[in-house]
């Protein structure tokens, strides 16, 4: 367990078009925030996103390519290797209230998206790579 400190906070607009996971890294890297938690709501014109296959040991990528309510979108930021990482989760909504959901990955295309970061303050939140699980986990 590591105890933290709240530091900075921070509200951004991703803009129409881009790349949701691209633009968070930006906002992270734009501000050198090394650790905390971000959350974010919006929609998308395409949802991108893996589900962990624990058997295999792999992420299979699942695109969902037509509107979707970005219902939530969760995560965390950490170091892995000396760069920054976020670990995001995301759920959608179809026109019919149905949800999708996983692992959050590029290529998901924002409509309109409003994000919440939290730095945490004085922590290096470091990654490593997991034999069990095969992840690269928080060296907490
Ligand atoms: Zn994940």
């Amino acid at each position: 367990m590591v105890k933290v400190e709240s530091g900075r906070e921070f509200i951004e607009k991703v803009e129409y078009g881009k790349d949701l996971l691209r633009a968070l890294e930006n906002l992270v890297r734009k501000n050198e925030v090394s650790a905390g938690v971000l959350m974010a709501i919006g929609a998308v014109q395409k949802a991108s996103f893996k589900y962990y296959d624990q058997e295999r040991r792999e992420y299979v990528k699942i695109v969902i390519n037509e509107p979707l309510e970005l219902l939530s979108c969760i995560g965390n930021i950490s170091s892995f290797k000396g760069e920054p990482l976020i670990h995001c989760h995301a759920t959608f909504a179809n026109k019919n209230g149905e949800v999708y959901g996983g692992h959050l990955d590029y290529e998901t295309i924002v409509f309109s998206c409003e994000v919440y970061m939290k730095e945490f303050k004085d922590v290096k939140l470091e990654r490593k790579y997991d034999q069990i699980t095969g992840l690269n986990l928080l060296d907490i």
